[in-house]
């Protein structure tokens, strides 16, 4: 009858709303969480293997919602790319890095790594955020910028990022090896820095296929002359296995997990 057809439609449309709401309502926290300063920068320190010496860190952000509570980066990230609400928090991490680069070694050689979403290279929006909060402020320390390798390349402006290695920004690939365009990535992007997926890294010594995944990747990023970083080293067997093979450069829990900037001097002094 018309009348359970009506009530059927009304239905799902304020299912359909109440959805629509509950994610507004969710990037909304984000805005106000930004505005109230509830994000937190960690970071994770990076070794070269090569002089056991701490060589950069990447910065990693942690939510701390006084409502929800905290909220893994797995669950807010893809909620705010999935909502163009990422820039905003790019640049508050941009300008709590530099706010609070004194916890850095004031060295060229030293790296600080921070995560972009292929969305924010569009439009040279990430050229102006990166000029404004970075470039202006003068620090002495090697910016390296991070592109997830599962996200879309569609709409890359690649004079952007042209425009970025010319400023000596480096580019890192992340999570390579897990999206589905790795070869084209290389060609049009020119990256400095491969980081090697954890779940290959995971795969040392006990699965086949991926050992042999993480092989190829090595011997690619040596082939075309790319500085290798593995991620998620957990155990001395799989440091091992990397420095063996060729890749200087790692960060895991093994060496330390993400901390507050604050904690960072202490940890570099050894105590
Ligand atoms: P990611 O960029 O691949 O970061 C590495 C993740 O692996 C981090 O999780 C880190 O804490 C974790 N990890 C590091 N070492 C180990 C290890 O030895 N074992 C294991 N099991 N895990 C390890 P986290 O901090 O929860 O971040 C998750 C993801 O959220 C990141 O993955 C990144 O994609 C995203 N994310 C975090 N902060 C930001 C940010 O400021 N901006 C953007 N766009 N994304 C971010
Ligand atoms: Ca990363
Ligand atoms: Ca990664
Ligand atoms: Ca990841």
């Amino acid at each position: 009858q018309a009348p359970l057809a009506v009530i059927l439609a009304l239905l799902l449309s304020a299912v359909a709303w109440i959805a629509t709401a509950g994610r507004m309502s969710f990037t909304r926290e984000i805005a106000l969480g930004i505005e109230r300063r509830e994000f937190e920068l960690y970071c994770q320190p990076q070794l070269d293997t090569r002089t056991g010496q701490c060589c950069g860190v990447e910065i990693l952000l942690r939510w701390n919602n006084p409502r929800l509570g905290r909220i893994s980066p797995d669950v807010f990230i893809p909620v705010a790319e999935r909502e163009n609400f990422i820039a905003p928090l790019t640049r508050y991490v941009l300008s709590e890095t530099v706010r609070q680069i004194g916890y850095f070694p004031p060295n060229p050689q030293f790296h600080i790594s921070i995560n972009v979403a292929s969305s924010h290279f569009l439009h040279g929006v990430l050229l102006r955020d990166v000029s404004q909060y970075w470039f202006a402020a003068r620090p002495q320390q090697q910016l390296v910028l991070e592109i997830t390798e599962r996200d879309d390349l569609q709409g890359v402006d690649y004079p952007l990022v042209r425009e970025l290695h010319r400023k000596g920004v480096r580019l890192a690939i992340d999570d390579f090896g897990t999206g589905n365009s790795a070869l084209s990535w290389l060609e049009q992007l020119h990256p400095d820095i491969l980081k090697i997926d954890k779940s290959f890294t995971n795969a040392i010594g006990t699965d086949a296929v991926n050992s042999t995944v993480t092989d190829i990747i090595i011997a690619l990023g040596q082939r075309l002359n790319i500085e290798l970083i593995a991620e998620g080293v957990e155990t001395p067997q799989q440091a091992h296995y990397l420095r063996r093979h060729g890749v200087p450069v790692l960060q895991g829990y093994l060496y330390a997990k993400p901390m507050p900037l604050a904690e960072f001097p202490r940890w570099l002094a050894g105590g």
